[in-house]
């Protein structure tokens, strides 16, 4: 039915091209365009060995995504309905001016930051509305699991189940081990600027912050473990309290063991965390960006990981029936299960998928309507049958508050 690119070939990319293969009646040629190409060959030549009864075809090129005239070339060449960007976040704005200029719909996982200010926000991608809806386009943002189902979660909770949501808590538990002494699930780059934040929540109509890694609690996690979390700030919070504006507090919750936050506590005390470029025997190099060079790729961690994911959302307020209520609504992966499906861990597994659907269902017509749109604004309802049907099935648990005040 379409032909789609994938911008990247990491850990995710994996996934959303082996999903895609698998669901070859929606995506009939793909091409994964990528800076480094010999990893999107590799992907290729494992669909090719695992999966040799899709239909869908595949081919591989080599863009480099910050370069608008490079990508439109490469747009133009290929001729696709959307693009698939699971690059990094500092390709956000230039694959969107590249979107706009070729006519084809965009999706991404993560938004826009720009590489020499660790700071995220939507505003530079939200600021694109006017000119998608005048071309009748649509930009997805945030389209993996946290962003992206967790708000998917949160629009279900308000159609199914909430008169109003007051508060809402989203939990994200890897319990998974890999064995390595330290290593980050998804690009470490952005991964470590992420935790080494302040952290950040929602309540009563302003931003709270905190220190890093300031505050946290013990979360049981259903069907998983008892793990210590921690608030950090997370992007689906931003979009979520402007579009459920009844939302008296919002926190995300994220596990991490005491031998991550060891080292990661080390490698900022010495500075490797930095993103100020240093002079290194005349170059310039930014300590983070070699930090990423020496530690193990994402990808890596897939054979032999062990353990499960669980990411859920919890919201407390008025229920339909006009009651006090609280609900929980979440997935529970296993690493190995995605390893011996896709080649990949479970954090991989669980963003890529979730990138899938909603390229899915924009090019089935269920979501696609032109302009900028974050997960929480369409309809929950083909999104979780499309989870269950693709390897993340939800679950919902009534009337017990694993979060506390
Ligand atoms: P990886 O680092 O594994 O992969 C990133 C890929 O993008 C690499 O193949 C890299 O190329 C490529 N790339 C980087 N810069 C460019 C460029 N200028 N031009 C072309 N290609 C480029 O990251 P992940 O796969 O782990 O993450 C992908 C995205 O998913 C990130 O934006 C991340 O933030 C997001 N994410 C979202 C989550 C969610 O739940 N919403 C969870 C996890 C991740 P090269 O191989 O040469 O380095």
């Amino acid at each position: 039915m379409s032909k789609v690119i994938i911008i990247g070939a990491g850990g995710v990319a994996n996934v959303v091209a082996k999903k895609c293969a698998q669901n070859d009646s929606v995506f009939t040629e793909v091409l994964i365009a990528t800076r480094t190409v010999a990893k999107a060959d590799k992907i290729v030549a494992e669909i090719k060995e695992h999966m040799p009864d899709s239909k869908a075809v595949f081919t591989t090129a080599t863009v480099d995504a910050d370069n608008v005239p490079e990508l439109v070339k490469l747009i133009n060449d290929f001729g696709p309905k959307m693009v698939i960007n699971v690059a990094l976040p500092y390709q956000d704005l230039t694959i969107m001016d590249a979107c706009l200029e070729t006519g084809v719909h965009y999706l991404d996982t993560a938004n826009y930051e720009p590489k020499d200010v660790a700071k995220f926000e939507y505003s530079w991608q939200w600021a694109y509305q006017d000119r998608f809806k005048e071309k009748g386009l649509m930009a997805l943002l945030g389209c993996g699991f946290d962003p992206g189902a967790t708000q998917a979660f949160t629009a279900h909770h308000a159609k199914h189940h909430f008169q109003e949501i007051h508060y809402l808590d989203i939990v994200d538990c890897n319990n998974g081990n890999h064995g390595k002494a330290f290593a980050t699930n998804f690009n470490p780059e952005i991964n470590i600027r992420e935790i080494t934040a302040n952290g950040r929540y929602w309540e009563n109509g302003q931003w709270v912050e905190t220190q890093p890694l300031e505050i946290s609690q013990d979360i049981y996690y259903p069907k998983v473990a008892t793990r210590k979390s921690f608030v950090l700030y997370h992007e689906e919070l931003e979009s979520l309290v402007k579009h459920f504006p009844t939302i008296k507090r919002a926190r995300f919750w994220m596990t991490f063991g005491e031998a991550y936050i060891k080292h990661l506590n080390v490698l900022e005390g010495i500075g490797m965390t930095s993103i100020e470029p240093i002079d290194f025997r005349g170059m310039k190099v930014a300590p983070i960006e070699f930090l990423k060079a020496v530690l193990p790729a994402p990808e890596s961690l897939a054979a032999g990981y062990s353990g499960q994911t669980c990411i859920g959302v919890q919201a407390k307020g008025i229920g339909k029936d006009g009651q006090p209520k609280v609900h929980f609504v979440y997935n529970v992966k296993d690493h190995a299960d995605c390893y011996r499906e896709v080649q990949a861990q479970g954090v991989s597994y669980t963003t890529g998928v979730p990138a899938m659907i909603g390229a899915m269902l924009m090019l089935q017509g269920e979501w696609m309507q032109p302009g900028v749109w974050n997960v929480e604004q369409l309809d929950p309802d083909p999104f979780f049958d499309a989870m269950n049907k693709w390897g993340l099935p939800i679950s919902e648990l009534a009337d017990i508050e694993l979060v506390k005040d």
